[in-house]
């Protein structure tokens, strides 16, 4: 028989204010005069400097113009430069547009300074959702948590995903299917955050295989931002676990690329975890078709191969050396994790991810 009782759990929400639609980000002037902003400086990458002139000057009378230099990790050197052109400038907003670099830039800016954020959003990768800050110094990454953080508005204009390519497309939905299914076993999960997850799982399974196939087409590119929204709310929700160790050690120990890094290891961190948290894993086989918990770990390598992802973390930059030390830092600082870390399951796991093998 069924069993029917529920565990305990507790529910907070973050004060998310979003505003979602094809062509949206022809609105944000509208909408910073709205909240009283007056002097709105555009944060980008120098690869997204063009946007961003295009949308300061959308802005008119309250835009400060751009400033490109969001890189990735967010180095201390560009975080204080730009605190220092944020405060001579008198801004009273920044509007990051851009993924989780540019948006992690305006993030170290309100945490030394107060001043709010707005973001718009052009990957997949949920930044925007979360009060988690980041910053890369003497080669180290270091996060913190703080409320101040959190964007105050975002608005998603699925339109503007558009440029990005399609096998970046498919790893940054990738990244974002990861906080969603790690949120399906968090330590803190609860009913209504495993509710969302299921939901962007199943968006992201849907749209990234026709995003690879025609990287314009809209109703597609509204599925995966639907879907990536709705995992940047898990990730900014409950707490992560071996998936994000893994993620966070080859990023912080070997810099390897963010969304790329996570794409290859989800196959291997659910096949690690597969019957670690039953219920959790039958509802994941469940949202993607799979037959059997069993086969979950080779059901997303498949779909990896499907979407034209690399499959080797060799390929990426892992040097061969990398599966046994990434294994013993997880070892050795832990993150939450539904089973045990076992050292030798683990170094085999990421050898095979090191090598592209399958999972199982
Ligand atoms: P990214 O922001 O580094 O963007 C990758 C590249 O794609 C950049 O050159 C950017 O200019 C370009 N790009 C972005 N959108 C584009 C578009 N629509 N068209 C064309 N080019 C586009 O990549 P990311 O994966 O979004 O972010 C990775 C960073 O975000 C990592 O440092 C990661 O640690 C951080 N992150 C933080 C959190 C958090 O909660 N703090 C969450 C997720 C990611």
């Amino acid at each position: 028989m069924k069993n029917l009782v529920m565990d305990d759990f507790h529910y907070k929400a973050l004060p998310l204010d979003v505003h979602f639609g094809i062509g949206k980000s022809s609105d944000a002037k509208q909408i910073l005069i709205d909240n009283g902003f007056k002097k709105v400086l555009v944060l980008t990458t120098p690869d997204q400097k063009a946007s961003g002139e295009k949308l300061a000057n959308e802005l008119e009378e309250i835009s400060a113009g751009v400033y490109p230099h969001a890189v990735m990790h967010v180095p201390i050197d560009v975080a204080n430069r730009a605190i220092e052109f944020t405060t001579n400038n008198e801004v009273d907003c920044c509007l990051a547009l851009g993924g989780g670099s540019t948006i992690g830039l305006a993030k170290m800016i309100a945490l030394k300074t107060d001043m709010p954020i707005v973001a718009i959003p052009t990957t997949y990768a949920g930044s925007e959702m979360t009060s988690v800050y980041g910053y890369t110094e003497n080669n180290l990454k270091t996060t913190g948590k703080d409320i101040r953080v959190l964007p105050k508005i975002t608005i998603y204009d699925p339109k503007l995903t558009l440029t990005l390519p399609a096998q970046v497309s498919a790893c940054s939905g990738m990244n974002a299917m990861a906080h969603a299914i790690e949120a399906l076993y968090a330590e803190d999960k609860n009913p209504i955050i495993s509710v969302l997850a299921i939901e962007s799982i199943k968006s992201l399974a849907e749209a990234l295989p026709i995003i690879v196939k025609d990287m314009t087409d809209i109703a597609a590119r509204q599925k995966a931002t639907y879907g990536a929204w709705l995992a940047g709310v898990c990730l900014g929700s409950v707490g992560m676990a071996i998936h994000h160790k893994i993620c966070h050690t080859l990023g912080g120990s070997y810099n390897l690329p963010h969304a790329q890094a996570h794409a290859i290891t989800l196959a291997y961190s659910v096949q690690y975890n597969r019957n670690a948290d039953i219920e959790a894993m039958d509802r994941l086989a469940a949202a993607l078709g799979v037959d059997s918990r069993e086969k979950l770990g080779l059901a997303i390598y498949r779909l990896n191969k499907s979407l034209d992802i690399p499959l080797a973390l060799k390929d990426i930059g892992l040097p061969e050396d990398g599966p046994a030390n990434v294994a013993q830092i997880i070892c050795d600082s832990p993150y939450y994790n539904p089973r045990e870390y076992k050292y030798d399951e683990l170094k085999d796991l990421l050898t095979k991810a090191y090598q592209g093998l399958p999972p199982a």
